[in-house]
């Protein structure tokens, strides 16, 4: 059976004309199906970099335009650039019902070989990582989050590659199959968190790295100095239960309320002493591990109306989306990786 346009791949030697001017919502013009482009450049190895697998993370299409632009002609290390899920970057969500989504789909995925996970197979089959300078995913998140790498194996070069972005990265080992597990052992990974869709702030700080990579001849051969980056890692997921009512806004009526600057802790520390919410339940929070294990009366307690931790911790990838936290979860609980 032929697999559906949006699990066929399209191999490219050159820009397609137009590319620069492309905008998201006409993106099916210049590419109907997921696309590689194979770019020469002065330098070998090549550099990866994919975008869009999470069709409403456009800022990836944004980066690479600005990067590509001046060197029309030549570029300064050869390129390989996916570009991932185009049909719903032009619905503008992350993956369309009846699509596997394409950062959970690369080799080493725990799923049952679809179409999604052939086509993963046939980029890194055609890109060959073992022969690569690095490979960068090129991701936005929902929430006011710094930006910042996600490393899955935690190498010098990673290290490095992470330290280039933000002094903070963070380090993931779940779930499986997102694309810079797929290189680990093979070359160094990152992914970029660019801050918001479409943030200026974000396209100019990803665009700056991926030129960086564009002209570096190493990395460095020194071990990263440990004030240059802290490495931490999710410890667990914060969920509301479906029963709970929730508020971002201190005079609401609901069980459980956070501050209306909620988001802005994303990031920083809060220690057991320091409010984290407020509710008017025993239990307004679930809150599990790693390996999925309800942790909730390990990490968290309430007194008296008050929500608290009972160890500090640092809230990640805070959404204040209703029907983001509903589908998927408040945030992430960091601490340092050791
Ligand atoms: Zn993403």
């Amino acid at each position: 059976m032929t697999p559906p346009l949006s699990a066929q791949l399209t191999l490219l030697d050159q820009l397609p004309e137009g590319f620069f001017e492309l905008e998201i919502d006409t993106i099916l013009d210049l590419f109907p199906t997921p696309t590689l482009i194979h770019l020469q450049g002065d330098k070998e190895p090549a550099l990866f970099v994919s975008i869009l697998l999470h069709g409403n993370e456009y800022s990836g299409l944004k980066i690479m335009q600005a990067v590509l632009a001046p060197y029309a002609s030549r570029l300064p290390r050869s390129l390989f650039l996916f570009i991932g899920n185009v049909e719903a970057a032009y619905a503008n969500c992350r993956t369309l019902p009846g699509q596997t989504d394409f950062n959970r789909c690369w080799p080493g995925c725990e799923l049952e070989p679809n179409d999604y996970t052939r086509m993963m197979q046939q980029v890194i089959q055609r890109i060959q990582p073992q022969h690569l300078y690095a490979a960068i995913d090129l991701h936005n998140n929902t929430g006011a989050n710094p930006h910042y790498a996600c490393l899955t194996e935690v190498t010098p070069t990673n290290q490095h590659l992470a330290a280039m972005f933000n002094h903070i990265g963070l380090v993931f080992k779940r779930p499986k199959g997102v694309s810079t597990m797929a290189f680990n052992g093979f070359c160094p990974a990152a992914t970029l968190e660019c801050g918001k869709p479409g943030d200026a702030a974000g396209i100019q700080h990803g665009a700056e790295m991926i030129d960086a990579l564009l002209h570096m001849d190493h990395f460095p051969d020194r071990p990263i100095a440990p004030h240059d980056l802290q490495l931490v890692q999710s410890l667990a997921t914060l969920n509301i239960p479906p029963d709970v009512s929730f508020d971002f806004n201190l005079s609401a009526q609901a069980d459980l309320i956070f501050e209306s600057g909620f988001e802005r802790k994303n990031f920083t520390e809060i220690k057991p002493t320091e409010v984290f919410a407020f509710a008017r339940v025993s239990r307004p929070l679930t809150i599990s591990n790693q390996d999925g294990e309800d942790v909730t009366d390990e990490i968290m307690r309430v007194q008296n109306g008050r929500v608290y931790l009972n160890r500090t911790l640092m809230p990640a990838m805070i959404t204040l989306g209703k029907t983001v936290i509903r589908q998927y979860c408040l945030c992430y609980l960091l601490t340092d990786y050791h």
